[in-house]
């Protein structure tokens, strides 16, 4: 305890002045008697602006609930499309359950402008794809690279950035930072790339 500039000890004594007070909900989003698979008339309550986990045990409708019920009457509400499924297997759960949500929003759909569900699915084909360049986000990190004065120097603008752009990416994997290994017997299997080592760019664009 004696060295005060161990920053974790201030986490594991608790002595932080700093501490980030906890972020209050700037609204709330009320679902009212939602029924959907196990669920039968749920009224369930989101704080909104702040980051909510939602737990319980196995088969207690988490995936009904938010998933399925929560996405569903947001997106109607907004009057999104709800996202197709690729997976053969969603599909045929689908066909056998064909939509079943009932319920309704009573508050808080206007604190929210667009949903965007985000699942354990690889997104593409690739693992070219990530969660930043699914959402956008990207386009704003690239950005900010194309901005800094050695990239200005340089002349790299944001394509440069992009794993989708010859000139910035890694030549051996493509920009995927992984390569696939073909096994004979066996399914594919994805590896680091050797050359870039996952980074996926080339040695030049991340100097
Ligand atoms: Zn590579």
């Amino acid at each position: 305890e004696k060295i005060d500039k161990s920053v974790t000890r201030r986490y594991l004594f608790n002595v932080d002045q700093n501490q980030k007070s906890e972020r209050q909900a700037k609204g709330w989003l009320r679902l009212r008697d939602v029924s959907r698979n196990n669920l039968k008339h749920v009224d369930a309550d989101f704080p909104i602006g702040v980051l909510t986990s939602v737990t319980g045990i196995s088969g207690s409708g988490k995936s009904s609930l938010i998933s399925q019920a929560l996405v569903e009457l947001v997106l109607e509400k907004l009057g999104q499309q709800i996202p197709g499924t690729d997976d053969q297997e969603d599909q045929l759960l689908q066909a056998e359950n064909p939509k079943t949500t009932t319920g309704y929003i009573q508050e808080g759909i206007s604190h929210i402008r667009r949903l965007i569900p985000v699942d354990q699915k690889p997104i593409g084909r690739t693992p070219r794809s990530n969660l930043a360049t699914y959402t956008g986000l990207f386009d704003h990190i690239r950005k900010l690279f194309a901005n800094t004065k050695i990239a200005k120097s340089r002349k790299y603008d944001a394509g440069r950035f992009s794993f989708n752009v010859a000139k910035g990416r890694c030549p051996k994997c493509e920009g995927e930072g992984f390569v696939m290994v073909e096994l004979l017997f066996l399914p594919s299997v994805y590896t680091p790339c050797p050359v870039c080592h996952g980074s996926r760019y080339n040695e030049k664009t991340l100097e």
